[in-house]
């Protein structure tokens, strides 16, 4: 018998623990680590941002599912990993910190034969001064960042709709900060948004990006097919 611990219920963790599941004999064991009560789809978000669609249409609980599943589940955040173990442990084992009310704060050992780390990437909002939905600015890297961005989002249209101009940039932070391609994909929808409501003159919407090009994307930019094979470079200017 061999144990499977995982770290990370995101896109990554989620979707290894869900194929490892069903496709290992159930003599073996999988175990979820992570610190959120919720698997969220990420990529909607930029729905939430702009008010298409609500928190839990992105999001559901991982506990029962993962009850149903036979996954062993842990609300907690991994702190450490010893893949040769200690004096105390043979095994290779992970520390983890329990998250959930119950348990919040207490530290437990769960050894394992093989160790999936799906963490993620740590949103660094510091690295950008005044950066980040604590400080200046609003955010859709989260259910419940875009959640306030909907809400800010709200006040500016009305503050439009009273007559005011309203300044909107839209983009990402320091120049290690990739995924474009949310912002891109949330700077025309607030674009489309803001023209719905024929409000589009009072609004200067502005993209800050750390691309050499537009739609570069960190990948050189792509091809789509409209109409023929067409590179985005070419087709993202027609958007604005
Ligand atoms: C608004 C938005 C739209 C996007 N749209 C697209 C798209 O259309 N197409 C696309 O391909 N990509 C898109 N992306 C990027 C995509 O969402 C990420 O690439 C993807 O979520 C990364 O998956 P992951 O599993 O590596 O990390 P995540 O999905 O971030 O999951 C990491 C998990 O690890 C957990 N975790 C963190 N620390 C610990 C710890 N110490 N111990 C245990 N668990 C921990 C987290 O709580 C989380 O559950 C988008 C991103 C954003 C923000």
């Amino acid at each position: 018998m061999a144990k499977v611990v995982i770290l990370g219920a995101g896109i990554s963790g989620h979707t290894a623990a869900a194929y490892l599941r069903k496709k290992l004999n159930k003599k073996h064991e999988v175990c979820v680590v992570t610190p959120n009560a919720y698997y969220q789809w990420i990529p909607s978000n930029i729905w939430v941002g702009v008010g298409r669609m609500t928190i839990d249409q992105v999001r559901f609980k991982l506990a029962p599912l993962y009850n149903r599943w036979g996954i062993d589940y842990h609300q907690a955040k991994a702190v450490s990993i010893h893949p040769e173990g200690d004096p105390l442990l043979s095994k290779p084992f992970v520390k983890i910190e329990y998250t959930n009310n119950e348990q919040k704060g207490m530290i437990a050992n769960i050894e394992y034969d093989y160790l999936v780390n799906a963490t993620g990437p740590k949103l660094n909002f510091d690295a950008t001064e005044g950066l980040g939905p604590e400080k200046n600015t609003v955010s859709v890297c989260s259910y419940d960042h875009a959640s306030h961005a909907w809400k800010a989002l709200q006040e500016s249209v009305k503050k439009m709709e009273s007559g005011q101009k309203q300044r909107i940039v839209i983009g990402t932070g320091h120049p290690m900060a990739t995924c474009q391609g949310a912002a891109f994909e949330y700077i025309l929808n607030v674009a489309f948004e803001i023209r719905k409501r024929k409000l589009s003159h009072l609004a200067e919407i502005t993209w800050l990006t750390n691309e050499f090009e537009l739609s570069d994307f960190s990948m050189g930019g792509a091809n789509i097919k409209r109409g023929g094979i067409l590179h985005l470079q070419k087709f993202s200017p027609s958007l604005f």
